[in-house]
């Protein structure tokens, strides 16, 4: 069946309401949960075959994700769904006015392959839970998580309401030139800009969850053991391929030598002295994204790591300094397990400097000092912040996450995914009063200005 044809399939189901019943689309949640849960060893086999990931690593941060968006949803649905009652403004008496959400329609959800199951899934609890019928679009490189999504979408749904096309960027391309309702796309800032391009000639709403360099700042007199073991844990999770990854370190000029050797001891705790070979360290993607890192390993010296595993992709976690401002280290995301270090010596140099990169995804800082976060948090401009700590801001279900600017537009997760997959439909009940001086011909005009004013 051709791609047109599953659309209009879609648009049928869609136009016959069910999708909307509160029921339905908590019956559906549930059928969700069940087929996770049913190919659960597969997901794991899968995300083992993509990136050589860690069955517990696998659970935290790509299953368990998606089945607590799914509890989360399916305790507050009903709540989220009522329509609101607001107040409708003395011009309106008497009236009574409501939002009403509803689904946009048929949604296209176009995501990555580095958290290849987490980031199909989650937006698919939030287009479900708006009562949204949808279309997935899964990455064409992580392919064995791509053949398991299949069968957990086959096994759960009818086409008609839910339905997955796998392939690259020519049926990407195809489906962005059909007309949808919404489009919500993960991904990088290059291709944001395609999938916004395109979204725009159909005037279609989009969320853009991109990528960038997100910084790490770790200022002196903070808990240095503690900011070490944290940055290690997040920048290698997943081989450094994660969004949200610190980018690059900017640290104060004092504590460098210090967290050089903590980030040493613990990349080696976690991984032993040659992480090539251990068990649980992420491998890149493929054999073009391995191509790209090593060489960026070129732009500095190399203080730690720099060691390569070509015959299983397999990057050391490295310590750069002396990049060039302009090297490919400094300017790209590295989305990977290289680490390049810059230095500061007042607090005020940074956001300068962050911004020269534009807004970032997250934002880290590690510090005791109260006015130095404040001074941080206030200055710059950033999809998230997280102090003393990386990445964890995403795992609540109460925090919205995305990103701004350059990083994405738009955000989810809890009622924030809910939000994103409806519209807030205002609604007005009207009585049948209406004031002799609404209508024209207009008399007193200057008194009826002047009531107006003093009613405001
Ligand atoms: P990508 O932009 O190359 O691909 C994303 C999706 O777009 C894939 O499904 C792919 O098939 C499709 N695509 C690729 N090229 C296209 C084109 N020319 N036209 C139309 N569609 C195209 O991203 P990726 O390499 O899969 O993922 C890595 C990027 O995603 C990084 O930049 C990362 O920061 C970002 N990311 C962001 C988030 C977030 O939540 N903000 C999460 C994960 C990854």
């Amino acid at each position: 069946m051709n791609i047109n044809s599953k659309i209009e399939e879609q648009q049928k189901f869609f136009d016959s309401g069910v999708t909307k019943s509160l029921n339905f689309r908590i019956s559906a949640l549930k059928k969700l949960k069940e087929a996770i849960l049913f190919y659960e060893e597969d997901i794991y086999l899968s995300l083992k075959t993509d990136l050589n990931k860690n069955r517990q690593e696998a659970y935290m941060t790509e299953i368990h994700m998606v089945l607590a968006e799914i509890q989360h949803t399916l305790k507050h649905l009903k709540k989220w769904s009522k329509p609101k009652r607001v107040t409708s403004g003395l011009l309106n008496f008497p009236s009574k006015a409501f939002i009403k959400t509803e689904p946009y329609g048929i949604v296209l959800v176009i995501s990555p392959w580095n958290y290849p199951f987490q980031l199909l899934f989650s937006p698919l609890v939030g287009a479900i839970s708006g009562g949204n019928c949808v279309i997935l679009k899964p990455s064409e490189i992580s392919e064995a998580t791509t053949e398991v999504s299949i069968k957990i979408i086959e096994r759960a749904f009818e086409p008609n309401f839910v339905s997955i096309i796998p392939g690259g960027v020519d049926v990407t391309t195809e489906l962005l030139s059909q007309k949808t309702d919404y489009i919500f796309f993960t991904g990088s800032t290059m291709v944001g800009k395609i999938v916004a391009k395109a979204a725009a000639e159909n005037l279609t709403p989009v969320t853009l969850e991109l990528g960038g360099k997100s910084p790490c700042i770790v200022d002196k007199g903070c808990d240095l053991k503690l900011a070490a073991k944290r940055i290690v844990w997040g920048k290698l999770l997943n081989g450094g391929q994660t969004c949200v990854a610190p980018d690059y370190l900017y640290i104060h000029n004092d504590v460098k030598e210090q967290f050089i050797n903590l980030f040493i001891k613990y990349a080696k705790e976690f991984y032993g002295e040659d992480p090539g070979t251990h068990d649980h360290y992420c491998k890149v993607i493929t054999k073009k994204h391995y191509d790209r890192l090593t060489q960026l390993l070129k732009d500095g010296k190399v203080i730690y790591g720099g060691g390569v595993h070509k015959e299983n992709q397999k990057i050391h976690p490295t310590l750069l300094e002396d990049c060039p401002q302009d090297s490919r280290v400094m300017t790209e995301e590295i989305f990977g397990p290289i680490f390049p270090i810059i230095t500061f010596s007042n607090i005020k140099e940074i956001p300068v400097y962050v911004k020269k990169s534009g807004k970032p995804l997250a934002l880290y800082i590690f510090s005791k000092n109260i006015k130095n976060i404040g001074y941080i948090v206030e200055h710059t401009s950033s999809g998230g912040v997280c102090v003393n700590d990386v990445i964890s801001h995403l795992v609540s279900s109460n925090l919205p996450f995305g990103g701004v600017g350059d990083s994405g537009t738009g955000a989810y997760h809890g009622i924030d995914s809910f939000k994103t997959f409806t519209h807030n439909k205002s609604v007005l009940y009207k009585g049948t009063f209406d004031p002799k001086i609404k209508f024209p011909p207009y008399k007193n005009e200057t008194s009826v200005i002047k009531l107006l004013k003093k009613l405001l």
